[in-house]
């Protein structure tokens, strides 16, 4: 399966990923149809931002009202890893578990950082090959 991305979107998650460190970022990205046309970074209210996300629910509903009103859809749920690997960890398999979302985890292990996607079909984690269009 494909994951289609706009470039300047892709790059922003790569920034937005590096600059958060050392602390774990995350958000989403939107858009219509099948292609991620938008970022939507929250805030990371975790008391273990290092190792763990938790959306801050302010920011959530605002997205979601934004979405919403804009009438384009959640296509992926992102964070990175700052010093984690580049698959999803233990505990994020326990967490994201929505069928109809896509994940994707930035890890800045590296000094390249490495961007890997994913979608649960009910039973497992299958990855999924990230395109990227220009736009
Ligand atoms: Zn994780």
């Amino acid at each position: 399966m494909e994951l289609k991305i706009i470039g300047s979107v892709y790059e922003k998650l790569i920034e937005i990923s590096r600059e958060g460190i050392p602390n774990e970022i995350c958000g989403y990205l939107s858009g219509a149809d099948d292609v991620c046309e938008e970022l939507h970074q929250l805030e990371n209210i975790s008391d273990t931002p290092e190792v763990f996300f938790n959306f801050n629910p302010k920011d959530q509903f605002a997205v979601t009202k934004e979405i919403r009103e804009k009438g384009t859809k959640f296509l992926v749920c992102f964070h990175s890893h700052p010093i984690g690997g580049e698959s999803l960890s233990k505990d994020d398999k326990k967490l994201l578990i929505d069928k109809s979302m896509k994940y994707i985890i930035v890890s800045l292990r590296l000094s390249v950082p490495v961007v890997n996607a994913w979608s649960f079909d009910g039973e497992e984690y299958k990855p999924l090959t990230i395109s990227i269009l220009e736009k």
